[in-house]
């Protein structure tokens, strides 16, 4: 019975009155017992399912009433409708199981900080059972790495913002230290007075492994142990900067070993490793320890000269170069004479940004190999033959936007354990009338330089979204379709806002959109890049970070960010699995993925060999000319078409 009802709507009626006939015939039954026995039936709970199909809950109280002789004449029964206390009850418990059982450590404390409740995996992770922790003061889980300024700032940060978040270390049973990422917020009464402190953590010290290796494999050359060509061009960087604040010089030497793949033919692969090893060593012992040596790739290596007082001393430091190596070189009983081609280029003459200065140093290398080897050059700006006239092409940009001479490619992205294509990478192509196709990287950084990026991106997105809109009405578009965001446009203001007037527009799905960023562009302004990301997020888009491992990019942002997947640059997929730098950095940025939530997509998949590395150690998507090249629109429905078609089970097959 539902609610309250009134004395004329229950006089003479029966249970069968008011419930369904199975609940009333055991309502009946009772009855009858306590009439006959005269027991009385207290508190009893019990439910029945209303006429709406709803489970409600009554407790029943039903006391025999008796005539003065003593003899059982009715009975008083008492009828209360606890649906409602009932249905609290079950979700307290489902959300005491969730906690309990959750992924992450949960510790409530009281308002005087007092440990209340932890849950199991604040057990595993600290190495401390519930009895050991309730009732004590957090303060003995403390590392010792913080100081007391530290936990003021955060408890200040509760105090005043109801919460806080970051990194932290703390001290397990067992004695060692470990970081953990931990929300705090508090929890207030109706009067605004705190009454509890919930903790949320998860132990990271895997993640950050993972991430110092990754930085390590990311920046060095396995083989040699030198820096690689990324921590090379940063250490170029600064070296620039700081001359072009004393207005002093830098010097770049590249060198590349005369006629390497003989030894590689001849003497096998083993003897050319232990070769570079020694070439290593003794570039290094050629120059100053605050002067950069790195390996570039294959025989090819790089000499940073920082605070160069005059361009002959990199002549001086080349000689040298030649000398050492001219030295013959005792590998397992061979005895081998090499030598050297050596470019040079210096800051500012030759170029004031590391790209430039070591593009005009591997031009300078390549006269001094057509010297006849065993040589140096300068460069010298007259070399430069293939230098494009930046400002005819920015005007040539302008009126391909006009002209209708920009189209897109699309590059599918396979699901690993499907088979299936999940999406699309829309790819930018100017076919220019005279010059034939112009690939993005020749015009995309003119697009970004004079601005021009921003109306041809917002371009990008409209044609990709009407184009996936198109394929949807066919019945033959896969998942996502994934748009590269250049940096000018990630900045732009009300980006958020932009996208989802071309989503409106087009009428595509929000959740059919990913957007590709690379990790600069999130890290030149983190704070700024969260808001952005999350209001994308919020919207529904998928979030990529393309070209991963190329840049540097902070853990913890990238565990704040709202990111869906990371991309795999091209430039590890390449050597694997030949190269053991490689398959460690790719099997790195897989298990951070993982330890980030995230699926990871291979990009430049070109052999099976890639492939199946790729797939065995848990890459969930790959792309790559072994599996498409980027084309048409049109020519890709054949394939989209197959695509579409539901996958035959092997069952139906056999
Ligand atoms: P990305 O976003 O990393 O795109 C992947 C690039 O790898 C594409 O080059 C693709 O053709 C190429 N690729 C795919 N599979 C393989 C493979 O197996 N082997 C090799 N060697 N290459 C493969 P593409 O089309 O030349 O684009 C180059 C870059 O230009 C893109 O790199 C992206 O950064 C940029 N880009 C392209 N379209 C746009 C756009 O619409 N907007 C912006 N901002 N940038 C774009
Ligand atoms: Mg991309
Ligand atoms: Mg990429």
């Amino acid at each position: 019975m539902r609610g309250v009802a009134s004395n004329k709507e229950v006089a003479g009626k029966t249970a069968f009155d008011f419930f369904p006939p199975q609940s009333a015939a055991r309502f009946d039954a009772e009855d009858q017992a306590v009439m006959t026995t005269g027991i009385p039936l207290v508190n009893r709970e019990h439910s029945t399912v209303d006429a709406s199909g709803e489970r409600r809950w009554h407790l029943t109280t039903k006391v025999p009433l008796r005539d003065p002789a003593g003899e059982i004449m009715g009975l008083i029964g008492i009828n209360r409708d606890i649906t409602g206390r009932k249905r609290a009850e079950e979700q307290l418990r489902l959300a005491a199981s969730a906690l309990e059982h959750a992924a992450e450590g949960v510790m409530i404390s009281d308002e005087h900080r007092r440990i209340a409740f932890v849950n199991k995996a604040f057990t595993r992770i600290t190495g401390y059972a519930p009895e050991e922790a309730i009732g004590r003061d957090p303060d003995f889980l403390r590392s010792g790495e913080h100081d007391a300024a530290f936990y003021e700032e955060v408890w200040s940060e509760i105090r005043n913002a109801g919460g806080w978040q970051g990194e932290m270390w703390r001290r397990r049973k067992g004695g060692d230290i470990y970081p953990e990422w931990r929300s705090v917020s508090s929890v207030k009464d109706e009067a605004g007075k705190t009454t509890h402190y919930v903790s949320v953590f998860t132990d990271i010290s895997q993640l950050k492994q993972d991430k110092v290796r990754l930085e390590f494999l990311a920046h060095h050359d396995a083989l040699t142990h030198l820096p690689n060509r990324t921590l090379f061009e940063d250490r170029l960087q600064e070296a620039l900067n700081r001359a072009h604040r004393h207005a002093g010089k830098v010097g770049l030497l590249f060198v590349d070993l005369d006629r390497f793949k003989n030894v590689n033919d001849s003497l096998g692969h083993g003897a050319g490793d232990l070769l570079l090893q020694a070439v290593a060593e003794r570039i290094k012992e050629c120059v100053r320890k605050t002067d950069t040596v790195a390996r570039l790739g294959g025989d090819e290596f790089a000499v940073l000269l920082d605070e160069l007082a005059e361009s002959q001393h990199a002549v001086n430091v080349a000689e040298k170069l030649r000398a050492a190596l001219a030295q013959p070189f005792k590998l397992s009983g061979h005895e081998l004479i090499i030598s050297a081609s050596i470019g040079i280029s210096c800051y500012p003459h030759d170029g004031s940004d590391p790209q430039t200065l070591l593009k005009n140093a591997d031009a300078a290398m390549y006269r001094a190999k057509e010297a006849g080897r065993d040589t140096y050059r300068f460069f010298a700006a007259e070399m430069h033959t293939v230098a494009l006239d930046l400002l005819v092409m920015t005007n040539n940009l302008r009126l391909a936007l006009e002209r209708d001479e920009l189209l897109l490619h699309y590059q599918p992205v396979v699901d690993l354990a499907s088979g299936k294509v999940t999406a699309l990478e829309a790819l930018l192509r100017w076919k220019h009338p005279e010059l034939g196709m112009i690939p993005p990287v020749r015009f995309i950084p003119v697009a970004e330089d004079s601005g021009l990026i921003v109306p041809i991106g917002e371009w990008v997105l409209k044609q990709a979204c009407a184009q996936m809109k198109a394929w949807e009405a066919k019945g033959i578009a896969p998942r996502r379709i994934a748009v590269n965001l250049s940096a000018r446009q990630f900045k732009q203001k009300d980006l958020p806002q932009h996208i989802a007037a071309i989503l409106d527009e087009t009428g595509l799905a929000p959740q059919r959109l990913e957007l590709e960023i690379t990790e600069s562009m999130v890290m030149q302004d983190p704070a700024e890049a969260e808001k952005v990301l999350g209001q994308l997020h919020e919207m529904g888009i998928a979030l990529a970070i393309d070209d991963f491992g190329t840049g540097y990019s902070s853990l913890s942002y990238l565990k704040r960010f709202p990111i869906d997947f990371l991309k795999i640059d091209r430039s590890f997929v390449r050597d694997i699995p030949g190269s053991p730098d490689d398959v460690a950095i790719a099997r790195a940025i897989v298990a951070l993925a993982k330890s980030l939530d995230l699926r990871v997509i291979a990009e430049g998949v070109e052999t099976e060999q890639q492939l199946a590395f790729l797939k065995a150690e848990g890459c969930e998507e790959a792309q790559g000319y072994l599996l498409r090249k980027p084309i048409s629109a049109e020519e890709l429905e054949p394939l989209l078409r197959e695509n579409a078609r539901p996958l035959i089970t092997a069952e139906r097959q056999g």
